[in-house]
């Protein structure tokens, strides 16, 4: 596969081996791009650092999504080192644990506050500085990972419900604001995929099994069935996709009970 040869791509979430991002910069980089991977803290920067060795002349930049500072950083050294940008994926999310573990109606402003600021608000922060970039490509494709929870109630997913709702609904607005620059911009509502982001979900277990019970393919999705669809969202092949929230999740969303 060369589909992305030739391309430059950022790539934003990657905390591990089980990070959905790193499945996609696998495949990114398989697909022959070249890419940029952050880290949101020094206690990740290693992990991010060991992963990206891997991959083929990677660069590697702080940034917390939840600074403006950090983002207007990172896109003068994309800028300077890629002269311009392709793609950008956004695989950050994060909430408060007691938001996770408390029942959704004593959501504090504060825990509300984080978890849209950090999963939400960062797609249009990133994005809009990733804008100058793309247009000196004459276009680009940003995506983003949702997940069902934003438009049906699983325990204990709570806020990051509601995030992924908002989420979802920026993706379209985005879409209509760039796709007059050529810049298209889609989800992918992904199934349960045991990741870090996960283990904050509590019974997040017992969401894997009903999964195997009812989805239609009788068992969740991996990492890398997530990266595949990605690659055809960030390439050519879907070059007339835009505002779309793309389900690979075996087909759990069909079904109602
Ligand atoms: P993950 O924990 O590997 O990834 C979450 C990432 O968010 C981490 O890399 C973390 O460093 C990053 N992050 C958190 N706060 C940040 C900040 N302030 N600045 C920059 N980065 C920050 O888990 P994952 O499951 O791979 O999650 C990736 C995306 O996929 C998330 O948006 C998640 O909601 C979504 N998703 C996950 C599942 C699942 O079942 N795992 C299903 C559907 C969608």
């Amino acid at each position: 596969m060369s589909m992305l040869s030739g391309k430059h791509g950022l790539i934003v979430g990657v905390a591990n081996k089980r990070s959905i991002s790193w499945a996609i910069a696998q495949a990114a980089a398989a697909a022959g791009a070249r890419l940029a991977l952050t880290y949101p803290s020094e206690r990740l920067e290693e992990n991010v650092r060991e992963l990206a060795a891997t991959l083929d002349n990677p660069l590697i930049a702080p940034c917390d999504v939840a600074s403006d500072q950090q983002i207007a950083d990172l896109a003068m050294t994309l800028d300077r080192e890629f002269g311009g940008l392709d793609f950008l994926v956004h695989g950050a999310s994060f909430a408060p644990a007691d938001a996770l573990h408390n029942p959704f109606v004593e959501t504090s402003r504060e825990s509300f506050r984080i978890a849209l600021d950090v999963s939400t608000y960062s797609l249009v922060g990133l994005t809009r500085a990733m804008v100058p970039l793309m247009e000196k490509r004459g276009g680009g494709s940003v995506l983003t990972l949702t997940y069902l929870g934003s438009d049906r109630v699983f325990p204990n997913y709570n806020v990051m419900g509601v995030a992924k709702a908002a989420l979802e609904s920026t993706v379209r607005y985005l879409a209509s604001d760039l796709g007059p620059k050529s810049i298209r911009v889609n989800a992918i509502s992904a199934g349960a995929i045991k990741t870090l982001a996960a283990s904050g979900i509590g019974g997040f277990s017992a969401i894997l099994q009903v999964y195997r019970d009812r989805a239609p393919l009788r068992r969740s999705v991996d990492a890398s069935e997530v990266a595949d669809a990605a690659i055809f969202l960030l390439g050519p092949a879907s070059r007339a996709v835009t505002g779309e929230v793309l389900m690979v999740d075996a087909g759990f969303h069909a079904i109602g009970l």
